[in-house]
């Protein structure tokens, strides 16, 4: 089959490979309709994260019908068209129990290497380096999903792709990320970074009850479709001082809770953005931080920072000290997806939401080299891009 490859840093290409099969008797394969690339996967693209092999198959949102199901798998049949969650979780564990889904113990068979790094190990994740399970990703044509009794959602016939391919990432994690502001009426959230991660938070701090939303980027378009809502306030980061702007757009007190929807490759324009990016050149550092930073100062006291942006590893200059005295509670991880597929699910069959709303990008999947370097570089307005394996390659 084919399937999108990792050969090193900016280089990604489709190869010919292996067909997935059956490895467990909980196991399915799916054959992929649909598959997007995820702010997380330029992590990869730009080196950033370690125990990436030549040859890896990338992805983490996909979703299609089940062509083969393992024999102990009671709860999928061949031709179910399914979304599956990028988080790998058995069920049964302690900390699948306890609805930490992302946390699971069971599903990251090289869960020593991410102990070495952070003494305990998450969940195994599809296509997302060894140190996470070095499963491969469904950016191709087909996908072995293990623990498939348990993670993959089945979705109905009346909803297109489009609408429910992400329910297996961004629309979970952006959802999490405003539910981990615990928004009381009156709430007044702050968003950096209006990615397709941005845009869910946004959307989903109003379907759970804040007053007003911030979005802050420097991309016009990315402003733009955050604003559409008719109901969020943007800031270019490029033109105002945002700590003042927020400062005066909430009454010299800050806003109540701050999302941090940017992640380890943060731009900047300040001294500190500027530091780190001079460090991290040298490769002195892990992560370039100035988003969070910026957050923390930004946060009233007793405010909460949550964190759905990736980071890697040891922060430079992190302003636990700010945190601190300003008494902030900090909330982050790896989404907790298995948790939030059918609440969520509900909310598109209700119309409360199309998440559909932030694709820019449909093509196929040879298109893939270039599509990672558009995303990459936001050219060509580009918000989220969608692959179709049976979709001609729109370069060809
Ligand atoms: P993206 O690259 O499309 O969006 C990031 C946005 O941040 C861009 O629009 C960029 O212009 C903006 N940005 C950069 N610096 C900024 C700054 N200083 N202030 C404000 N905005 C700034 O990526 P995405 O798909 O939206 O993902 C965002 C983050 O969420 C990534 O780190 C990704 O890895 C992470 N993520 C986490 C999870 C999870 O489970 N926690 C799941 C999916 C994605
Ligand atoms: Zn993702």
């Amino acid at each position: 089959m084919r399937g999108v490859c990792f050969y090193g840093k900016e280089d990604v290409r489709v190869e010919h490979v292996p067909d997935p099969q059956i490895l467990n008797p909980r196991d399915a394969i799916v054959k992929v309709t649909s598959t997007a690339i995820c702010g997380s996967d330029l992590h990869i693209y730009g080196g950033y994260i370690p125990t990436m092999e030549r040859g890896d198959v990338l992805g983490h949102e996909f979703m299609g019908e089940v062509v083969e199901v393992g024999r102990d798998n009671r709860k999928l049949r061949v031709g179910d068209r399914v979304v599956v969650p990028f988080t790998i979780a058995c069920g049964q564990c302690y900390f699948c129990k306890q609805d930490l889904w992302s946390l699971c113990d069971n599903s990251n068979p090289n869960a020593w290497m991410a102990e070495k790094i952070a003494g305990y190990a998450g969940s195994g994740l599809f296509g997302y380096s060894h140190m996470y399970g070095g499963y491969p990703g469904g950016q191709a044509e087909y996908a072995r999903v293990p623990f498939a009794d348990v993670g993959p959602i089945k979705v109905p016939s009346t909803l297109s792709d489009e609408q429910v391919l992400f329910l297996s990432d961004i629309f979970p994690t952006g959802y999490m990320a405003a539910e981990n502001c615990q928004i009381r009426p009156g709430d007044t959230i702050a968003v950096w970074g209006c990615g397709p991660v941005g845009q869910f938070a946004i959307r989903s701090a109003f379907l759970l009850g804040a007053e007003r939303v911030i979005g802050i980027d420097r991309f016009p378009e990315r402003l733009t479709l955050a604003a559409s809502d008719g109901r969020t306030e943007v800031l270019n980061y490029e033109e105002v001082d945002v700590l003042d702007a927020l400062r005066t757009m909430t009454g010299g007190q800050g806003p109540d809770a701050c999302i941090d929807a940017v992640g380890l490759e943060a731009h900047g324009t300040t001294l500190d953005a500027w530091y780190d990016r001079a460090k991290f050149s040298a490769s002195m550092a892990t992560d370039r931080p100035h988003a969070l930073r910026q957050s923390i100062a930004a946060c009233r006291k007793g405010g909460t920072v949550s964190i759905p942006g990736v980071y890697g590893g040891w922060l430079d200059k992190f302003p636990l000290g700010a945190a601190f005295a300003k008494g902030l509670t900090l909330k982050m991880g790896q989404t907790h997806m298995h948790k939030y597929l059918a609440p969520l699910l509900e909310r598109i069959e209700k119309g409360e939401i199309d998440p559909s709303f932030v694709i820019t990008h449909r093509v196929g999947l040879d298109d893939a080299p270039a599509m990672y370097q558009t995303f990459r570089e936001k050219h060509e307005g580009c918000i989220k891009v969608v692959m179709s394996p049976d979709r001609p390659s729109v370069g060809a």
